[in-house]
């Protein structure tokens, strides 16, 4: 049965957009890319999500990664109940918050401290500002094509929604004065890395990057690029930042910095440390840290940092990802099965396609590729992406809807529904 009734959701989107700028509080949700009427959820459970007009669809989204554990984890969902019938904020400091911060400081290479905010936005802005007051330096370098959240200075070519929007990376609203102080290196080029050394080596507080690009679609790191980022920002004292927003406590327990066996000095995260509560975290080395208010100079605050049920419900996931570590064999074994059949399917029916993934995140590009940085993943078509993204959702798979974002696989996901989504890509593709 094709997954095409949307009545309810047509009624609701054009509500929506009386009071909601583009009826949705974040673009992408708002399906601009793929052209079609962006389904409003209803609820999602274990693998599978379910929209306003009763469709059914496997989840290959998970809220953008945080439902690692699959939609409404019952562990999770006990420990938000359990812990809301004591409040909901205190604006205090709790317990709980040290359990978080020894546990993420155990799992994450880098972390000898870290600060919780509530969103991946607030943790890169808080770490660039950390970085800039441990310097006393002024300039950033990031990455052509990498998102870090929407922070004035960092909406300078960036990923994600900005790059679906018609080729603008830059947002109105955002002062020359902002983005002044930040540089854009190419992904994967370290010509373009030293080159902006060479220039203005003195200056550069940090480079922050995606250790996996994810959001100019998945893009993989060449070998030896995240250990050459290590050793220029080692030489130039310039604090190494690597945003995990999408690999962290995915890719691995520690995330991209323990697969890569690459230490940065400080990390960000978000989502997935909240198990789908608004969290993020930024932390790294002490001395570092030890810059940030009320010990330090560096200022950063937030009324509902370490909430109290978000971090029952980040506790629960991390110990469950820490514990459990066939978790990552499971989702990382579908990531095989998916990536690697539809890699076969492009293949077979010869297209013009390049499928990038790493684990349990992956990306299906309409071009040829190889897709190694922003420019090359610009060159997809975005008129087949979106109608292999309409097909797909009429036929029951909710895949991320713009072409420049990864897919999500949960450790509730089974191989039948890999098989069901290939079966389904295959007609795509005519074969
Ligand atoms: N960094 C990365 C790598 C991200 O993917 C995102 C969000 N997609 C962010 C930062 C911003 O996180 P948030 O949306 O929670 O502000």
């Amino acid at each position: 049965m094709l997954n095409s009734k949307t009545d309810k959701s047509e009624r609701l989107f054009t509500e929506a957009k009386k009071y909601i700028p583009g009826g949705v509080n974040s673009p992408a949700r708002a399906f601009q890319a793929v052209g079609t009427t962006p389904r409003f959820i209803e609820k999602a459970d274990a693998q599978f999500i379910y929209d306003a007009d009763g469709n059914k669809y496997i989840d290959y989204i998970g809220s953008w990664g945080p439902m690692i554990l699959g939609n409404n984890n019952p562990g999770v969902l006990k420990a938000v109940q359990e812990t809301i019938l004591n409040g909901l904020s205190f604006g205090a400091a709790t317990e709980r918050e040290i359990t978080m911060a020894k546990l993420v400081c155990e799992m994450v290479p880098c972390f000898e401290m870290v600060r919780m905010v509530n969103s991946g936005t607030e943790a890169t802005m808080s770490a660039l500002r950390t970085a800039r007051g441990y310097t006393g330096r002024s300039k950033i370098i990031k990455f052509e094509g990498c998102y870090h959240g929407h922070s004035d200075g960092l909406l300078v070519k960036a990923g994600s929604a900005l790059i679906a929007e018609g080729g603008s990376p830059d947002s109105a609203g955002v002062t020359e004065n902002c983005a002044k102080d930040t540089l854009t290196a190419k992904y994967n080029d370290m010509d373009s890395v030293e080159k902006l050394f060479q220039e203005y080596r003195d200056d550069i507080a940090a480079v922050i990057i995606e250790p996996v690009a994810a959001n100019m679609g998945v893009v993989l790191p060449k070998d030896g690029f995240l250990k050459q980022l290590r050793e220029i920002c080692d030489i130039n004292k310039t604090v190494l930042i690597f945003d995990e927003v999408i690999t962290g406590f995915r890719l691995a327990p520690g995330g991209a910095q323990e697969l890569f066996g690459v230490t940065p000095d400080m990390a960000t995260f978000g989502k997935i440390i909240g198990g789908g509560m608004p969290v993020g975290a930024y932390g790294g080395k002490r001395e570092i840290m030890e810059c940030v208010a009320p010990v330090g100079k560096v200022y950063q605050a937030g009324t509902l940092s370490g909430n109290p049920v978000a971090m029952a419900a980040g506790i629960m996931q991390l110990t469950n990802l820490k514990e459990n570590p066939d978790i990552y064999e499971h989702i990382n074994t579908l990531g095989e099965k998916l990536y690697g059949g539809l890699a076969e399917i492009v293949k077979t029916a010869k297209a013009d396609c390049t499928v990038n993934h790493i684990g349990s995140i992956g990306t299906l590009f309409f071009t040829g590729g190889p897709v190694t940085d922003y420019i090359s993943a610009r060159k997809s078509d975005l008129k087949q992406y979106a109608k292999y993204f309409q097909h797909m959702l009429n036929n029951g798979s909710y895949f991320a809807p713009a072409q420049f974002e990864a897919m999500f696989i949960s450790n509730a996901h089974t191989e039948l529904e890999i098989k069901k989504t290939l079966d389904d890509a295959a007609k795509f593709f005519n074969i």
